[in-house]
């Protein structure tokens, strides 16, 4: 077998109709959306017609979105910009975040002395709701920073829930929705967050293009300054090819959404009942319903077996990520495992599987045997 890709967590294959579409731009279109004259015009059309079928997607209106270059811009952003400028004096979020939103969170603790409050996570990888709400009684200025999707373990956050409790105690609430957009449905009509960052590459779209969406309640002050794009929100010369791929990669995602969730969630499936016929004492890492693209398994190999476990995996043309960094030589364990794995069980070694629509039976039943033979 050739290349075998189970990381789709990690990043996506672009679609050929996406590629089709960028080269189109990239060969006709190279005027800047900021000339007056009918070459720029057509290329800044281009963009907006994007950012209305992006839009469309949420229910919510294209003033609200806003092209950046990656999901962890937009993190970046929208953490810095709440604290410095809408007055959000404790955030309130969990130790197993994107390092991009985990690190700038820190980084208010450091220059403006935010008050940062971490929840509980349980053993079943979920957070302790009944906690949130009593943090949120303690009523001050607070941002609640929450991701969606996990991108390790695949934990699902309960979208409406937060933002229903975000609401009744007056906090803003900011939602990393990297790992969930073109996954499944996110109407944000009928979810009232006031923030939501996604990341092309994430599905199936072009690296280094993202968008983020604003509730038009929260004016947000740019991260980036020195030009008038992005409604002066994020200045730079816009990258029409990478907005049109996202806006396409994105129509594609939620056209297939049906069909491609049922395929993936059989795959996953099939492949969760394979190891746990072939490895005894196989264990899962999540609470069991996790997202459907993705399973965090702790392998019960030695360690001998496990510091070799990933280039074996990989000198047989697997590409998978490790689920906690011990089987890579280094001693540091996942900072998302170790919220709520004993110190025991962290030491096992773990795989992360991703899966996507272009994966088979028959490539699951190769890694199998590839896992068989370690
Ligand atoms: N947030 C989550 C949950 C992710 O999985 C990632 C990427 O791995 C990011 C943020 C960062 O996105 P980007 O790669 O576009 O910077």
């Amino acid at each position: 077998m050739s290349q075998i890709y189970l990381d789709n967590a990690a990043t996506t294959s672009v679609r050929s109709e996406v590629v089709e579409e960028m080269i189109k731009i990239l060969t006709n279109d190279f005027g800047n959306p900021s000339s007056t004259y009918s070459i720029g015009r057509h290329t800044k059309a281009l963009i907006e017609s994007a950012r209305k079928n992006i839009a469309k997607q949420f229910n919510v209106t294209a003033s609200e979105i806003i092209f950046t270059s990656c999901g962890t811009e937009g993190n970046n952003w929208i953490i810095r910009s709440s604290v410095r400028d809408l007055g959000v004096k404790r955030i309130i979020t969990t130790r197993m975040e994107h390092h991009c939103t985990l690190y700038s969170i820190k980084e208010m603790e450091k220059e403006y002395g935010t008050k940062i409050d971490y929840l509980n996570i349980l053993p079943n990888s979920e957070i302790d709701y009944n906690q949130l709400e009593e943090l949120l009684k303690e009523e001050q200025p607070t941002l609640i920073s929450l991701m969606h999707v996990n991108n390790e373990v695949g934990t699902v956050l309960d979208l409406k829930r937060v933002a229903a409790l975000a609401q009744q105690y007056h906090a803003l609430f900011h939602s990393d929705t990297v790992q969930s957009v073109g996954k499944i449905e996110i109407p944000l009509d009928e979810i009232p967050v006031d923030f939501i960052v996604a990341s092309a590459h994430k599905f199936h779209g072009p690296k280094g293009a993202g968008f983020v969406f604003i509730r038009k309640k929260n004016v947000l002050k740019p991260l980036i300054v020195g030009g008038e794009q992005e409604k002066g929100m994020r200045a730079g010369t816009e990258a029409p090819h990478q907005v049109v791929g996202m806006a396409k990669a994105l129509e594609l995602s939620y056209q297939d959404l049906n069909k491609d969730r049922e395929k993936i969630t059989e795959l996953r499936d099939y492949c969760k009942s394979k190891l746990q016929e072939t490895f005894e004492g196989i264990q899962f890492n999540g609470n069991g319903s996790t997202f459907y693209n993705v399973l965090n398994v702790r392998l019960p190999f030695s360690p001998e077996k496990a510091a070799m476990m990933l280039f074996q995996l990989d000198m047989k043309g697997i590409a998978v990520s490790r689920g906690s960094a011990c089987q890579s030589g280094s001693q540091k364990p996942s900072h998302v495992l170790a919220e709520f794995l004993d110190e025991n069980e962290i030491k096992k070694p773990s795989l992360r599987l991703s899966f996507g629509h272009e994966n088979t039976k028959e490539e699951i039943d190769y890694l199998i045997d590839v896992l068989k033979g370690i």
